[in-house]
């Protein structure tokens, strides 16, 4: 059975659902497909960015306050060295996977989405998406399916080198939370990050380039914190995923379009995954209704240029005992370095407002730290 359809949305996770939103905020009729029955989870630190929320304003997705937990900034924590810097504008919102999946979906459905649950992409052409139960035709095809994007891989936008992975292991805590910042504690060969949680919970996560590191074992790198957790009853099963950063030359080819982890991905320590696609689905939706792909595609480069940078810098911090060593170190002892960081980060600040004169200064006392 072929059914007609204007945007059809492979992926019924945050991107897609989101996608969804924006394309009927644009006047679209949109259908999203996923295998899997709602609400979704999946292994993720639960931060969404300022920037993330900003988008999911300017589609009218307002989550309850009590849903999540806002946070106010990033803590970097290695050894005896912290450094602390606060958003200068909207905060940051924790929200449990399955709580978001949740709203977005039934905002999805306010909004006149149409969902197809335990719906398996199977293979797409140049007019149909495949379904194990009936094909659907398309207009515009919305690849969210994903870091391991099949749409991707059909479209012929899978990049020719495989990204080098890391590996996160993720789970709650009953405990209230400690601190108003989402924290990320620096340790030989991997990270730990807490996320403040509605509900008198933390999240933690942590990442490594060792797929057989989990929290327990990891922990033991980190005694103060888990001196912290020690009493604290583990609420959700540890899972993990692949995290990695992944650059692709084109998101889009002819009337199809990658959002989301599909779309690539930056390594998940830089807490930018969400926030991305909520960002990407705006223009996505404006390329569908000027049709007009190459906004989009412009628009995709300009959004992940930013984080792609923060995740290459972090991934270097991580590499390196020296590099961290010393990068924390001058956080520390220059507190409005790390706030001007933080605001190019959250694109609270451009990253052209940083002079060359400014960034040899910092690269001296880098070198003095
Ligand atoms: C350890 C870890 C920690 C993270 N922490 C953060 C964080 O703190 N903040 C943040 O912003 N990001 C974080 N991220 C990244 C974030 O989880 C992802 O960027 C985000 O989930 C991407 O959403 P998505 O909708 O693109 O993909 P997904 O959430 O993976 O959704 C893809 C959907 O597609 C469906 N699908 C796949 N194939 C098919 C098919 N063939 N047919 C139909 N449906 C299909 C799946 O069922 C799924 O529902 C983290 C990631 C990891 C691994």
């Amino acid at each position: 059975m072929t059914k007609l359809g204007e945007v059809i949305v492979v992926g019924g996770g945050p991107a897609g659902i989101v996608a969804a939103i924006a394309a009927r905020r644009q006047g679209l009729r949109a259908t999203v497909l996923d295998a899997r029955t709602p609400p979704i989870d999946k292994p993720c630190g639960e931060g969404i960015l300022p920037q993330g929320i900003a988008a999911l304003k300017l589609l009218d997705i307002l989550f309850p306050a009590e849903s999540g937990y806002p946070f106010r900034g990033i803590q970097f924590v290695d050894g005896r060295h912290s450094a602390r810097a606060d958003f200068s504008g909207v905060t940051g919102f924790s929200v449990r996977r399955l709580k978001l999946h949740q709203l977005l979906v039934n905002h999805a459905i306010e909004v006149g989405v149409d969902f197809r649950w335990g719906a398996r992409v199977i293979q797409i052409d140049s007019e149909h998406v495949m379904t194990a139960n009936g094909k659907f035709s398309y207009r515009w095809l919305v690849g969210a399916d994903g870091q391991n994007s099949l749409v991707r891989k059909w479209a012929g936008l899978d990049s020719r080198t495989a990204p080098r992975k890391r590996f996160g292991f993720c789970s709650h805590f009953q405990v209230k939370p400690w601190s108003d910042v989402a924290e990320v504690h620096w340790a030989q060969g991997c990270q730990i990050f807490i996320t403040p949680m509605a509900g008198q919970e933390v999240g933690v996560a942590v990442i490594s380039r060792d797929s057989g590191l989990r929290l327990e074992r990891a922990l033991r790198r980190f005694p103060a914190l888990a001196d912290k957790l020690q009493e604290a009853k583990q609420t959700t099963r540890e899972s993990g995923d692949a995290t990695s950063l992944r650059i692709l030359p084109a998101v889009t080819r002819g009337r199809v379009a990658l959002i989301g982890d599909a779309s690539g991905t930056v390594d998940a320590v830089t807490g930018h995954g969400l926030s991305l696609s909520f960002q990407q689905a705006i223009p996505l939706a404006e390329a569908m209704r000027l049709n007009d792909m190459a906004h989009y595609q412009t628009a995709h480069k300009q959004i992940s240029a930013v984080p792609i940078m923060m995740s290459r810098l972090m991934r270097a911090m991580g590499g390196s005992d020296w590099i961290r060593g010393k990068a924390i170190r001058l956080f520390q002892k220059t507190p409005g370095l790390f706030s001007k960081l933080l605001a190019i980060h959250t694109e609270e600040t451009p990253l052209s407002s940083i002079g060359l004169a400014e960034i040899a200064g910092f690269g001296w006392k880098f070198l003095l730290t």
